[in-house]
């Protein structure tokens, strides 16, 4: 197996492909081989696992991925890959690579089709410009049992924050309400070529099977606590007022009222299950006028 995270090995295959970096890409590739085999490794990837895998690159992490799950199927945007791939991971049969855009894929019928029988799992070395909107798609999917990525690492202590805290937010929520996150480990920039400006983190979300809270109207709930985040060091009530405004100053102060909470709190200092409160007594509400 070629060892693509040695820089004198890399170096050259990526010369002999004249393939240059693309920083719209977000190509930042590992040179450090400690970090795919524990991201894989920590993943929990054994024969049982189908691993959803995103940006292959070069296929450090796919070659980790192939020696250990059941299937890998590895969505990679950039066909200029493709002849490079041919050599770094073409001699694994497990392995499949669809050159797509992961945000343009089905993932539940992707996900269906072709890991019948085996436990999905998601595992990448995310491109950080668009984080955000794969993580959605991987968490609103709810097809695998977990999902490992790494990410820029203030974007990890986001995920991971608690409510009241400065890293604590929207996306916060979102990621929790599907899954249980845990910080895994650093990654310090110069595990990367070409080196990013920032530090990275792995993190894997270990997504609920069943919803611990009640919450009786999921697109009510997201507007609740995008509303409350909006304006962060206003009162909850600013926040829901102008995120609810069929609700009026007054129905918004009987809301919070009703789920028992001070008229003084502030949004970012509620967790899950508080704002799934302030949902069901909104939905209450509208379905009794
Ligand atoms: N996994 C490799 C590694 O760890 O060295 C590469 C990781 S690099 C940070 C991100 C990869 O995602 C690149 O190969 C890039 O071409 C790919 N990529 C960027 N946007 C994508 C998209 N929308 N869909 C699929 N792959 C994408």
């Amino acid at each position: 197996m070629i060892n693509v995270c040695d820089v004198n090995v890399m170096k050259p295959l990526l010369a002999q492909h004249g393939f240059h970096f693309s920083k719209a890409k977000g190509q930042n590739f590992l040179i450090a081989p400690w970090v795919p085999e524990q991201i894989a490794q920590q993943a929990g990837v054994d024969e049982t696992a189908g691993v959803l895998e995103i940006g292959p690159g070069i296929g450090p992490l796919t070659q980790q991925l192939a020696l250990r799950a059941g299937k890998v199927c590895a969505v990679e945007l950039d066909k200029r890959l493709e002849p490079i791939l041919d050599q770094t991971v073409g001699e694994f049969s497990n392995l499949e690579i669809i050159w797509s855009d992961v945000l343009k894929q089905n993932i539940p019928a992707l996900v269906a089709e072709k890991f019948a029988g085996l436990r999905p799992m998601a595992c990448a070395n995310l491109p950080y410009y668009i984080t955000s909107p794969i993580l959605s798609a991987l968490l609103e999917a709810r097809c695998f049992d977990s999902v490992t990525v790494m990410v820029q690492k203030e974007m990890a202590l986001r995920i991971a924050a608690k409510p009241g805290t400065a890293d604590y937010s929207a996306f916060t929520v979102f990621c929790r309400f599907y899954a249980e996150p845990t910080i895994l480990f650093d990654v310090p920039a110069h595990c990367f070529l070409p080196q990013p400006k920032v530090t990275s983190a792995v993190i894997t979300l270990k997504t609920r099977q069943t919803l611990p809270w009640e919450v009786l109207d999921t697109d009510i709930f997201f507007r609740v606590v995008r509303a409350s985040f909006a304006m962060r060091r206003k009162k909850l009530q600013n926040g829901l007022a102008a995120g609810f405004p069929e609700l009026g100053k007054q129905g918004v102060g009987e809301v919070i009222a009703a789920c028992g909470f001070d008229e003084n709190v502030r949004g970012e200092t509620l967790d899950i299950a508080q704002f799934a409160a302030l949902t069901n007594e909104i939905y209450r509400r509208r379905h009794h006028d």
